[in-house]
């Protein structure tokens, strides 16, 4: 990957070559950290960061899930973040915020375990296919029961469903997994979540399986603002062969357009007429072109 200068750790910015972690570290062991994917994009007045408090909302609402204590405050965070990115001189960039259980006491019980937060950017262009539709697989494995994790809480050990459906998509060609959830119903990609498009109305399934992605919440608020309804609902994976149109969303991904869901076909492996607006509308708003949205942005100067 490509190196920067520096890593927050801890309230110093160090050497990117020095942030580094004991091997006895709790976190590399039992999954004990929570993280945030972010994303911060070039504006006509320099670089800003999209849903910067939601994101770190979402970071300490994780963090409460493992009883981490964060010894900042969320305007700490938020601060270090944007200090990170002048530092590190990309606009365009991918942050990974991370909080974690580190070094000093091993065990599954992890009181008494020191935690410790670092912050980390680099640039990150298209995470899944550009623009062209990717293929999507049905994964054999599906998301967590909601009683086995905290479901919506980004959790380091939890991303392992995530990296083994991804893995399982990519061993049979296709370009990203679809999970379904433990009654078989639609739920979301390992990083993204999903929606169809049917008869110019938007369908995606609602929280409870899922993680309720910050770029999902943006897209049905977009939605909403170009008099596209959405309707959050249980979706059968018979469903979606009446799928007009379906994309996923994430930080990551940002809207990713889906051509193809096992042996469906979706809309002839184009991408359709709603998404095409949903997708322009975003790349709008996150490069700050549309005054209506502009408090999602967090200028970095
Ligand atoms: N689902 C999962 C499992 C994810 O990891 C992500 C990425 N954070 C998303 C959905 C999308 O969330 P967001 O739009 O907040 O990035």
């Amino acid at each position: 990957m490509e190196e920067l200068k520096k890593i927050w750790i801890d309230g110093d910015f160090v050497n990117w070559q020095d942030a580094k972690i004991h091997i006895l570290n709790h976190a590399l062991h039992y999954g004990s950290a929570v993280f945030e994917g972010i994303r911060s994009y070039q504006t006509k007045k320099g670089a800003a960061v999209f849903r910067l408090q939601e994101h770190i909302e979402r970071l300490f609402y994780s963090a409460s899930s493992l009883e981490l204590k964060i010894s900042f405050s969320v305007g700490d965070i938020k601060q270090a973040i944007l200090e990170l990115i002048k530092i590190n001189e990309v606009n365009e960039c991918y942050i990974r915020p991370i909080v974690f259980l580190s070094y000093g006491k091993m065990g599954l019980n992890p009181k008494g375990a020191p935690a410790q937060a670092a912050i980390a950017n680099w640039p990150w262009g298209a995470y899944l296919g550009g623009d062209a539709p990717i293929k999507v697989k049905i994964s054999k494995y599906i998301r967590p029961h909601p009683r086995s994790t905290v479901v919506g809480a980004k959790i380091a050990g939890s991303y392992f469903n995530s990296v083994l459906s991804s893995l399982d998509a990519q061993q049979s060609g296709a370009d990203e997994a679809l999970l379904l959830d433990f009654e078989g119903f639609v739920a979301e990609g390992p990083g993204e979540n999903f929606f169809m498009v049917k008869e110019s109305k938007l369908y995606t399934p609602g929280k409870g399986t899922i993680l309720a992605g910050i770029t999902r919440d943006s897209v049905i608020k977009i939605a909403g603002n170009l008099g596209i309804e959405t309707e959050e609902k249980k979706i059968t994976p018979e469903e979606l062969k009446s799928a007009d149109e379906a994309f996923f969303t994430g930080t990551a991904a940002e809207i990713c357009p889906i051509g193809e869901i096992d042996e469906i076909t979706i809309n002839n492996r184009e991408v359709g007429k709603i998404t095409k607006q949903i997708k322009m509308a975003f790349e709008e708003i996150v490069r700050g072109k549309n005054q209506k949205f502009s408090e999602w942005l967090t200028p970095v100067d």
